[in-house]
């Protein structure tokens, strides 16, 4: 696949992507047929060095495409409409040099508006910001708790060694000054729904505070029973505990909830193996893989609602800082 797919690529004339419009559009403009994936969720590979118990994508394989071949699905997904691309895991900065050239070829070679990064912030060197940061808009970062215990707790750590806040403080710092703009992607559990995280938050300045309730997915994270290599039914809260997290901190312009009932079926999920991910069910089934079927038949097997992912604010202004280059001190 791979060879074949890399003589495909090299014999393709330069593209110009027309981006067709998202469903939202005034009426008067023209409509796609079927859903466009403007925004894509790509999970490269599972494996990961934590061991969060409420983790969603866990280390079921080992799994990672030929980079040739994940380019050839980008190539397709931009020519359908992707806008924005962004990385998750497992943690995908146990791959450096393969996300950053998917990164390089997005933003160079495809134009795609808007490269972010979801990671728990524990593999990040400034020597890779300084080689590929210049193709990432966003880097998002995983911090449930400022209290080190909580995190321990959770699970949030690597093999139980402490450390990790002091880390995201460490790169969103290297962020900042890199001009990439930082998120928090927070998932509030029994261990942290009534922690004060006002001042940390403040202090880490994100575009944005993605705060999550605790979801369940059979086949990940609701115990052997179901195949699962995680449980995290025993950190689940209420609707009234996540409410009242979320009402706590409200004076955060930068707090972007997500219940359950928001995350569900609004993000387009893409795996190891470039099959779209429905979760429509309560659990995590791959589609047929986009390198097999191509982009639009691919999209009937992704169970996105559309409307859902506009409701949840999925688009946003997800482009690098360009103000905070303006010092001079970046290459880029
Ligand atoms: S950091 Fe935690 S939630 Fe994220 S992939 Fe690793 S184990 Fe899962």
């Amino acid at each position: 696949m791979a060879t074949l797919v890399s003589s495909f690529i090299s014999a393709l004339p330069k593209i110009s992507i027309s981006i067709p419009f998202v469903t939202g559009s005034k009426d008067s403009e023209p409509k796609p047929e079927g859903v466009v994936p403007i925004s894509v969720n790509y999970f490269p590979h599972r494996l990961c060095n934590y061991s969060c118990d409420f983790c969603f994508h866990t280390t079921k394989n080992l799994k990672i495409l030929p980079i040739e071949d994940a380019k050839y699905a980008l190539l397709l997904l931009a020519q359908a409409g992707m806008k924005k691309l962004n990385i998750s895991g497992g943690e995908p900065f146990l791959k450096p040099d393969f996300i950053g050239e998917i990164f390089r070829y997005c933003k160079e070679e495809l134009h795609i508006e808007s490269c972010s990064i979801v990671n728990n912030g524990s593999k990040v060197t400034e020597k890779w910001l300084d080689t590929y940061g210049e193709h990432l808009d966003v880097m998002a970062i995983s911090c449930d708790s400022f209290d080190p215990e909580t995190n321990l707790r959770q699970g949030r750590s690597e093999n139980g060694k402490p450390g990790h806040i002091d880390r995201v403080f460490e790169v969103a710092d290297w962020c900042h000054k890199r001009g990439i703009k930082v998120k928090i992607n927070t998932v509030v559990t029994v261990h942290n729904w009534n922690e004060d995280m006002i001042d940390s938050i403040r202090q880490l300045n994100p575009c944005r505070w993605k705060v999550f309730q605790c979801l369940l997915l059979d086949g990940e994270n609701t115990g052997a029973e179901t195949g699962s290599l995680r449980d995290a039914r025993r950190l689940l809260i209420t609707s009234e505990q996540f409410q009242a997290f979320l009402d706590y901190h409200k004076e955060l312009d930068c707090l972007i909830p997500e219940s359950n009932e928001a995350m569900k079926d609004s993000y387009l999920l893409l795996d190891e193996d470039m099959c779209f991910l429905n979760c429509q069910d309560g659990n995590k089934i791959s589609g047929r893989s986009i390198l097999q079927v191509g982009v639009e038949e691919a999209l009937k097997d992704a169970g996105f609602d559309e409307k859902q992912f506009i409701d949840r604010k999925g688009i946003f202004d997800w482009k690098k800082d360009v103000k905070d280059q303006s010092d001079g001190s970046l290459d880029w």
